[in-house]
């Protein structure tokens, strides 16, 4: 029943919600007009997984043959658990995440999903290409670096985490990420236009509508993108403090611009030119004195410099 709920659910809709929900979520990853080489293999699975673990083993990954982009990369997201990227941009961090929501295959090597309470699978799971990519993707939310908004109400804008919800779970996921009270503030509420040619919200405010859509999604998987990295500072301690709350208990992959965001993560990842440089809990990396340590202390410089310089305009 699960397996058919989800594309009558998307035939429910009007086409034109179709049409213009893959386009954003085409646009979010910067994907228009590039190749869609993924399919369902024959006897593809449908993924069912609560508490998932998830593995990149071997990795390569090119977008175009001549330039390889994730040399042999490989880790592990425990059950539950939280693995941080971060590296210079062009490092491959994103290409990670497109990779897990299957918006490419991998050239070499293989990402696994296994489910961490299912011991019928010998806790060896599936490699995600005998999954149906449809089950994937339903498992996974991304809350991006910069949020689409559609250009519809704000209830479309979050009621999309999961078209089938009703209006009292888009009001709880509202809640629950901080935005229902300015919702409601507003003259036309959750039937207020957002976007382009509606009611333009902050940097954060958007960032609320993301978390509220990817905790209608529940997902057994989150996936954060550099989150917070269009926000200034006040705001972002905010969010980050809703993420590290709606990350517990899920298998959560972190790409981080700050340090100070991933010092929790029970493994961070350095990337360099697509290839894991470095590796660790934050206490070992800094002791490690490597690329991590240099980075660190270069954003302690910052933040220090910043709060001499005082508040600075928004
Ligand atoms: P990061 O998130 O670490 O900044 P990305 O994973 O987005 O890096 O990109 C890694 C490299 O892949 C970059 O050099 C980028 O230019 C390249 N790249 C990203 N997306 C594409 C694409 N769709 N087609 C070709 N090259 C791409
Ligand atoms: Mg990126």
């Amino acid at each position: 029943l699960l397996q058919l709920s989800a594309p009558l659910n998307l035939l429910g809709m009007m086409y034109r919600e179709v049409k213009q929900a893959f386009t954003n979520l085409e646009r979010l990853f910067g994907l228009l007009d590039e190749r869609q080489d993924v399919q369902d293999r024959d006897g593809a699975v449908p993924l069912r997984v609560s508490r998932p673990r998830v593995a990149f083993e071997s990795v390569r990954f090119a977008y175009d043959a001549r330039r390889e982009i994730l040399r042999d990369v490989s880790f592990e997201i425990a059950p539950g658990g939280t693995v941080a990227v971060v590296g210079h941009s062009g490092s491959g961090k994103s290409t990670l995440a497109r990779l897990l929501y299957r918006f490419y295959d991998v050239d070499a090597g293989r990402i696994v999903i296994t489910d961490g309470e299912d011991t019928a699978h010998d806790g060896t799971g599936y490699d995600i290409r005998d999954y149906s990519q449809a089950s994937v993707r339903g498992a996974i939310a991304i809350v991006p670096q910069d949020t689409v908004l559609f250009n519809d109400t704000i209830y479309y804008n979050i009621l999309y985490g999961r078209p089938a919800a009703s209006r009292a779970e888009v009001e709880q996921a509202a809640r629950a990420a901080h935005i229902h009270e300015l919702i409601v503030s507003l003259p036309d509420g959750y039937e207020s236009e957002v976007g382009e040619r509606g009611l333009k919200l902050s940097g954060g405010e958007k960032q609320r509508v993301a978390i509220a859509r990817a905790l209608l999604k529940n997902p057994a998987i989150l996936i954060f993108d550099e989150a917070t990295s269009a926000l200034d500072s006040k705001s972002e301690k905010a969010i980050q403090a809703e993420l590290d709350r709606i990350a517990i208990g899920r298998t959560t992959l972190v790409i981080a611009h700050r340090l100070s965001t991933v010092m929790d993560a029970d493994e961070i990842l350095v990337m360099d030119a697509g290839r894991i440089v470095e590796r660790g809990s934050h206490a070992q990396l800094l002791a490690r004195g490597g690329h991590y340590a240099q980075m660190w202390r270069l954003q302690q410089q910052e933040s220090r410099a910043e709060a001499l310089a005082g508040p600075q305009p928004a």
